[in-house]
């Protein structure tokens, strides 16, 4: 590994530190587009005229456009480039207090799919948004993140569940309420206090005086790291999507400028992407017309781009291989994945498929393809989505992976690199 990819990886492990949440993953994009001289855009403002440039907004806190203004896009069209910044996770509900034999828990809603045995027995942290009342009556909302380990679900030891190894469910209501502290009898305590606690003494000035409503979730305080005996694995929570939307983010800070090239990083696509910050919301869309100056040319600005829509794949596993096609099994370091399937649950077709591989051959990347087997069903992200929604030529493509969807997954540590190395070609 060479200086530049240890460096790149060191990069991406910082930012997957930084990411507990979409909007943590938000806001660290949002100091690096700063950084490089991107200029921010708020929805309510006017448009009018704006001149060429580099730019982003967000919504939601939660999902971000960022794009290079150059060319007439009429003409050109845009190098577009989209991923998703949420990853399955426990989410804490409003009115969370449980207290059971002196231990007070919190009620958790599992968000996505998780592979929930994996959150058992991890020391966990909490992080989020919290909107709160200031003593002027002011409406604020703030980023928290515990960052320290302050809750862990146990699990029953095995002399108390002898089928364990052979027949384990999770009950999501019951089974899965984190233990974050233990009460003293007759002491109760409101979840709503400890978070403000938390932002009084994290940022006095704010001045906050109730905490209203949150969006909070737990992750995994274990950081991202390299593992195996020659370094060939990095190992972490939220490789799905995060790493994608890293990549991207570097690819795009390192292209050229006199191109129109545009990131798109939504939220809730592990849900569907129905929202106003997801896929499926008109996010993308109003502000590729609003950088239009008409219907007409946006639609010959849309046959002009191209969308690759970057999501992690499911490297074949040597302990599990006949779940995948045996022609089509991804294999970790042997390059991005080319993601096809008949049916549009991904969008990649022959044109789009030629195009990424003549880029990862001229970046001298090796590229794979995945088509899951025949006797199984298919996943999805928001190629198909963008596709349908912009009528622009799309392909789904992402690095192969281990363990998606475990609150510890694993890539190949070249892989990362490689497609780094394909998007930068693709943007310049
Ligand atoms: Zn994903």
């Amino acid at each position: 590994m060479d200086a530049p990819q240890q460096t790149f990886n060191d990069e991406l492990i910082d930012f997957l530190k930084c990411s507990p949440t979409p909007f943590h993953a938000i806001d660290s994009m949002r100091l690096s587009l700063e950084q490089a001289g991107y200029k921010r855009l708020f929805e309510a403002d006017s448009w009018q005229g704006l001149e060429a440039g580099r730019y982003y907004v967000c919504r939601n806190d939660s999902a971000i456009i960022a794009f290079s203004k150059a060319a007439d896009t009429a003409e050109t069209g845009y190098k577009m480039l989209g991923a998703h910044t949420d990853s399955p996770c426990l989410k804490i509900k409003p009115t969370p207090e449980i207290c059971k034999h002196s231990y007070y828990q919190l009620g958790v809603e599992v968000y996505g799919g998780v592979l929930l045995n994996t959150w058992f027995d991890r020391d966990l942290s909490i992080a989020g948004r919290v909107t709160f009342k200031t003593t002027n009556d002011e409406l604020v909302s703030q980023l928290i993140d515990f960052e320290k380990p302050v809750a862990m679900i146990p699990s029953l030891a095995i002399h108390l569940d002898r089928d364990v190894n052979t027949n384990k469910t999770v009950n999501q209501q019951t089974d899965l309420p984190p233990i974050i502290l233990q009460l003293p009898k007759d002491k109760s305590l409101d979840f709503r206090d400890l978070l403000l606690q938390l932002i009084k003494a994290e940022s006095p000035k704010a001045d906050a005086a109730e905490v209203l409503d949150y969006e909070l979730s737990l992750y995994d305080t274990q950081a991202a790291a390299i593992v195996g005996f020659h370094n060939d694995f990095l190992c972490s929570a939220r490789l799905d999507n995060l790493l994608s939307c890293f990549v991207g983010l570097k690819a795009l800070l390192e292209s050229d400028s006199n191109k129109n090239t545009l990131l798109v990083c939504t939220d809730h696509e592990e849900v569907g992407s129905v929202s106003s910050s997801g896929a499926q919301g008109p996010f993308l869309k109003s502000v590729l017309e609003r950088l239009t100056d008409s219907a007409e040319n946006l639609s010959r600005c849309m046959d002009r781009s191209m969308m690759i829509s970057a999501d992690n794949a499911h490297g074949i596993h040597p302990n599990f291989a006949d779940k995948h096609d045996a022609n089509h099994g991804p294999i970790l370091n042997k390059g991005p994945v080319i993601k096809i399937n008949a049916n549009q649950r991904y969008a990649t077709n022959s044109e789009t498929s030629a195009v990424f591989r003549e880029l990862c051959a001229q970046a001298d990347v090796p590229v794979q393809s995945f088509v899951v087997r025949s006797d199984m069903a298919c996943g999805s992200t928001i190629g198909p989505i963008v596709a349908a929604d912009l009528g622009v030529k799309t392909i789904d493509v992402g690095v192969p992976t281990f363990a998606m969807h475990s609150i510890r997954e694993t890539a190949g540590a070249w892989d990362a690199y490689y497609l780094f190395r394909v998007l930068k070609l693709y943007f310049s």
